[in-house]
Order: structure tokens, then sequence, then C-alpha cells
């Protein structure tokens, strides 16, 4: 799965060069895009079984391998809940956006 990241816009030097499709290539992202998120998922790693099934669902492709589990790039997270819903090992908790310090 490719993780969304920032990539430098380019202006198109030539006319040929302008997508003849919608606006731009597939994953541009010019910035970040999770402020609107009002919950984060955070993990227990200690419950985790390391089964990916999360990474699997999201659909924002922003949950990565970490030491065998799993961590979140809170950068491009919308906080939609789905990796904890998937959990059956409830080692993912949706807490309030601000709670933790977070
Ligand atoms: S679904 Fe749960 S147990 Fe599986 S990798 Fe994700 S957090 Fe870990
Ligand atoms: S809350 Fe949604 S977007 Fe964020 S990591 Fe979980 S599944 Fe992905």
């Amino acid at each position: 799965m490719h993780k969304p990241e920032l990539k430098q816009y380019e202006k198109p030097k030539h006319i040929n060069d302008y997508p003849c499709g919608p606006a731009a290539l597939a994953g541009t992202l010019v910035a970040k895009n999770a402020g609107w998120r009002t919950k984060r998922p955070i993990i227990h790693k200690e419950k985790c079984a390391g089964c990916y099934l999360c990474y699997l669902y999201c659909p924002e492709g922003t949950i990565f391998k970490e030491d065998k589990k799993i961590n979140f790039d809170y950068d491009f997270c919308k906080g939609c809940g789905i990796c904890s819903k998937v959990c059956a090992h409830k080692a993912i908790e949706m807490i309030k956006e601000g709670e933790n310090g977070n």
C-alpha cells in the first residue's frame, strides 16, 4: 500500500504536460489533510497481534508497520475509526482529539 505523502506541485512547462483527465496525478497531496479529525486512533502495542487487518482496511493508507506491530500517520488519518472496529484484539482505541496531550 502506498502511504500518502506530500509532493511538490510542479507547474507544467508545456501544454502537453497538462493532464487530459481530472486535475493532477493521483496521489498528489500539496498539504496535510487531517485538520477536521475529532477523534484519533491510538495503539496499545501490548495487545497488538501483528495481524495487519487494520492496515488492510484503513481507507487512507495511513497505517504503517512498525516493530512487527503498527502505527499511524496522523498527518493524514481522518479518524474514521475503521481500524478500531476491525481489530479483534481491541488494540486500537479511539480517543478525542486533544486528549493525552495530542
Ligand atoms: S488489527 Fe489489531 S492486532 Fe491486527 S495489526 Fe491492527 S492493531 Fe494489531
Ligand atoms: S481512523 Fe480511519 S483513517 Fe485513521 S488510521 Fe484508522 S482506519 Fe485509517
